[in-house]
């Protein structure tokens, strides 16, 4: 099959067929009654069922074979450096590996990998300036890398901000990974960044790599960043009541990461759960990281939180697609009208003891990826990386 890398053509036309099962991403109706979906220059035109929805002068069309398509996974929490190369692991091709795991949008926390990263304030603008440029302008194999995320020094002035949000940045690596690690430093600057449009996150737990700090839950909770990155640690983990603390204390995302403690992740999602509040809840990888890059990170984070987590496989999605692009304000992560057409295909894997693909996430196995699509295009088909669907989508005409 022919894979896109090119920009989708403003008419570009596409029609998906015999979709089994839709899985929306939005948190308050994880299901749409829709087995057909077109989408018109790479955004989502029109959803609903076959004979109700213009299918005419498609450019391609795919059919589902019955299998689920959900909104393309986001990676809350990723820490790119350079094209699709990390120096973390010294690894090429870790971001399309992702793809192969459903990832379409990835989140920078930070491009503190690059090596000999400057910490000197102009370096560090120029270096979050160019990695903004950067990415933007190259997207390997199609995923959209949301990067240029300076890390704060505690010698930044509220000019740098705008001087930053002026020329496109809009986001800051976590807090507390460069010299600022005080509440009030990271107030006040956090406070800066908001001013001027830039969405901040903050390194939760202990120090993930030698040289970098614990940030505890009096920090987190007065630093106010509008996401709490990885609650769960990267990879360390608070006490189970500075966790409790940070829930209860604030009303920002509450993001859990694979590379974290999984039984702090648990008790994260047990807590939001009690709360009521499933909605703040948003997933990452934290990767690459010490413990490499994980291309079913997503995946493996959603079959381990419904399993484990008593949480229906509809919902677990949700927390790695809609919840993330409302936090992050993203035009992607949810099948709705008017939203990017990044999709992903998916099954039950092959062999599982679940008789669907809910039932077999919920069993704790890994959905079998069948296809990838973003902007409407086909950017990889049967993943080389998930188990097998039982059935994946064809290309039906073009
Ligand atoms: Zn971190």
């Amino acid at each position: 099959m022919e894979l896109a890398s090119e920009a989708t053509a403003p008419d570009h036309k596409l029609v998906i067929r015999n979709i089994g099962l839709l899985l929306s991403g939005k948190i308050e109706e994880p299901l749409l009654d829709a087995d057909t979906i077109v989408a018109i220059g790479g955004r989502i035109a029109a959803i609903g069922k076959s004979k109700d929805i213009d299918q005419d002068g498609a450019h391609l069309v795919i059919d589902a074979k019955g299998a689920a398509l959900t909104p393309g996974l986001i990676d809350s929490h990723v820490h790119p450096a350079a094209g699709d190369w990390t120096p973390r692991q010294n690894q090429l091709n870790w971001i399309d590996s992702t793809l192969n795991g459903g990832v379409t949008t990835m989140i920078s926390a930070g491009e503190m990998h690059m090596p000999g990263r400057p910490r000197d304030v102009v370096g560090l603008k120029a270096l979050a300036i160019s990695s903004q440029r950067i990415f933007s302008n190259f997207r390997p194999s199609g995923v959209k890398i949301h990067a240029g995320a300076p890390v704060i020094e505690p010698e930044m002035v509220e000019e740098d901000f705008k001087e930053l949000a002026a020329a496109g940045v809009k986001l800051l690596g976590e807090v507390g990974l460069g010299g600022v690690k005080d509440g009030p430093t990271a107030r006040r600057m956090v406070s800066w960044a908001r001013k001027y449009g830039i969405q901040s996150t903050i390194h939760t737990g202990g120090p993930s790599i030698p040289g970098s700090g614990l940030i505890a839950s009096e920090v987190v909770l007065e630093a106010d960043t509008d996401v709490v990155g990885h609650l769960n640690g990267g990879p360390t983990a608070l006490p189970d009541r500075e966790i409790r603390c940070i829930c209860e204390g604030c009303k920002r995302g509450l993001e859990i990461v694979h590379n974290g403690n999984s039984r702090a992740a648990l008790v994260t999602l047990r807590m939001a759960h009690e709360m009521n509040q499933l909605h703040r809840v948003i997933l990452g990888t934290d990767s690459p990281a010490g413990s490499g890059v994980q291309p079913l990170g997503i995946v493996r984070m959603i079959s381990m939180l419904s399993s484990m987590g008593d949480l229906a496989a509809e919902t677990a999605f949700c927390l790695a697609t809609g919840n993330t692009a409302r936090m992050r304000n993203l035009d992607a992560g949810i099948i709705e009208v008017g939203r990017a057409a990044d999709f992903a295909f998916m099954d039950k894997p092959q062999g599982s003891a679940g008789k669907n693909l809910l039932e077999a996430v919920q069993l704790g196995d890994l959905p079998g990826i069948g296809m990838v699509v973003i902007d409407g295009l086909p950017r990889v088909g049967r993943s080389r990386n998930t188990p097998p669907a039982e059935r994946i989508p064809e290309i039906a005409g073009s």
